[in-house]
């Protein structure tokens, strides 16, 4: 794996920390730092102040089971959590949204294809897989989109993003993503918000792909 470059902005991790994130954004940001060392010690600091920030209050004298009742309480939001198991390309949190099961592609078109993992009316976790060279439909967003690369690599206007790296694109963001020659490109997204097609065609076909 080449070394990754675009990481987990650190408000993000603070806030999945929290578990304060969307469902799909928590998919998306546990499979990212369950491929990359950095980010995962950046998200160990942010827990273990969690956990001084608890350890501080017990000045009163607290059972050891309620206190782990309490940390139970806390860890429970940090679903889905890193898992480092891989099962070939894919991280351990991406292999739980996928339940077990090998991906369902659906055609999308010129060679694009998808699975969509979990969608509702709160965001989208889907697969997307990209022919080399090819390029995903032109779109914008209406809300975030956070994109982790699991096999091969795509660039776009603001740069190139291979295995383990995670773009985040938000509504100011027109971009084109195409997959770099060579491997096909296989990415998870996740979505917060219905993406916005500008080209006729795609937006049409928008509610059959629930894209
Ligand atoms: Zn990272």
């Amino acid at each position: 794996m080449s070394a990754i470059t675009h990481h987990i902005p650190d408000a993000m991790l603070a806030a999945y920390a929290a578990g304060n994130l969307p469902h799909a954004f928590a998919v998306a940001v546990a499979s990212h730092v369950s491929l990359c060392a950095e980010c995962r010690v950046a998200l160990e600091a942010h827990q273990a102040v969690g956990g001084a920030v608890l350890e501080d209050t017990g000045a009163v004298a607290v059972s050891s089971s309620l206190k782990d009742n309490i940390l139970a309480q806390l860890d429970a939001p940090f679903t889905p959590e890193p898992v480092y198991e891989r099962n070939g390309i894919f991280p351990g949190p991406v292999m739980e949204a996928m339940n077990g099961r090998a991906p369902r592609w659906k055609k999308l078109g010129m060679g694009v294809r998808q699975d969509i993992l979990s969608a509702d009316a709160n965001g989208s976790v889907r697969l997307l897989y990209i022919p080399p060279r090819q390029a995903v439909p032109d779109h914008s967003h209406n809300g975030l989109e956070l994109t982790l690369v699991l096999q091969g690599s795509f660039s776009d206007e603001t740069g190139r993003f291979g295995v383990g790296d995670l773009e985040i694109a938000d509504e100011n963001l027109e971009h084109t993503p195409v997959a770099d020659p060579g491997e096909a490109c296989i990415c998870l997204a996740a979505t917060d918000a219905r993406l916005r097609f500008r080209a006729l065609v795609p937006r049409l076909l928008q509610p059959l792909f629930r894209i």
